[in-house]
């Protein structure tokens, strides 16, 4: 028989979703990631400005090549050449990691931020066993450990993710493809980091495996307090998962709000799009199409970003560029008719 998997959303779990007056974890200012190409450069992320605030989730949406993934390859600092950061500032509990050398970053990487990828199979060496894979995260951070206390610490986390002691000496190929990602989620949390990057942790995942991943990354959460960016595409995933969202196109951060709110009432023309295109079993309603293509980011036209393919498009969206304004209290908007 199937497992009944329920979610708690994060209203259920934490009673709100506002940040009030929490302090922000990471505090991204103007980022821009270009990637250099011999006819100009390619504006991946360009100019984009958001906040993750402490324990909380933040989803990460927009479709494939919008940036969401630069985005957090910048926060990682791990943008591969010939790609590079050229402004911006990336401030987690407030240290700018944006000018931080090779060694200054390897202090900050899993200590104070961690990844958990998207393929954990990749991810994971194949020929060694799970609990020497984290014994070696921490000690390559923390030095030689007496081996008793390292081994309950190891089955301390197991339990966090709900792992049995039993894969404890296995190898990765002995997991099935959900108790890898847990593995992984163990890997980021080790070391108690203040942020997680999760980059479509359950992609390749089936769906029942996809939330029990899903409800592991909301334990994590709740019990330790640490906060998330979770990047994705699946929006039902995203509803259920995340406090705030943010949506980026073609490079650009173009709406910002907490996720019932974004659902409910979402206000760029582009987000209105997104959340119309998500199937629905109980009515069905012909697939909404977008029209126009997305611009060539080497050369992007003044104005609106979005202009090519926005129903709505004004005569000053083809020459203003709308900045990212709080139209009502914690929701974002990057968009002319709200002007
Ligand atoms: Fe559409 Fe204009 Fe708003 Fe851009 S600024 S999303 S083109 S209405």
């Amino acid at each position: 028989m199937t497992a009944q998997v329920e979610y708690l959303t994060p209203t259920q779990q934490d009673g709100k979703t506002q940040h009030g007056k929490r302090e922000a974890v990471l505090d991204v200012r103007n980022l821009k990631v270009y990637y250099s190409t011999p006819t100009g450069d390619v504006r991946a992320v360009d100019d984009v400005s958001f906040k993750v605030y402490e324990g909380e989730i933040l989803g990460l949406v927009g479709e494939s090549g919008c940036g969401k993934t630069t985005t957090a390859m910048a926060i990682l600092r791990m943008v591969q050449p010939p790609g590079g950061i050229v402004g911006g500032q990336i401030l987690l509990d407030d240290v700018d990691l944006a000018p931080m050398n090779e060694r200054e970053l390897r202090n900050i990487r899993w200590n104070s931020l961690a990844l958990i990828p998207q393929g954990a199979m990749n991810s994971l060496n194949p020929i060694m066993r799970i609990s020497g894979q984290i014994r070696e995260a921490i000690e390559t951070h923390e030095g030689k450990q007496n081996s008793k206390k390292i081994r309950e610490r190891i089955l301390n986390l197991f339990t966090l993710v709900g792992l049995p002691s039993r894969i404890y000496d296995m190898y990765p190929h002995e997991l099935s493809g959900g108790m890898k990602q847990r593995v992984c989620i163990a890997m980021a949390i080790v070391l108690n980091p203040s942020l997680i990057i999760a980059d479509e942790p359950t992609s390749a995942l089936d769906v029942v495996v996809q939330r029990v991943v899903g409800q592991t990354l909301l334990d994590v959460k709740k019990r330790l307090g640490v906060s998330m960016i979770l990047i994705g595409h699946d929006m039902g995933l995203q509803a259920q998962l995340v406090d705030r969202l943010a949506v980026m196109y073609a490079g650009h951060m173009v709406e910002v709000s907490p996720v019932g709110t974004i659902f409910k009432e979402p206000l760029h023309p582009y987000t209105q799009l997104l959340i119309e295109s998500i199937p629905s079993i109980k009515e069905r309603k012909p697939l909404k199409l977008t029209e126009g293509i997305t611009h060539d980011l080497r050369n992007p036209p003044p104005g609106c970003i979005f202009q090519a393919r926005c129903p709505k498009v004004m005569d000053i969206c083809r020459s203003v560029k709308p900045p990212l304004e709080e139209i009502k209290p914690d929701h974002y908007v990057a968009c002319h008719l709200y002007d």
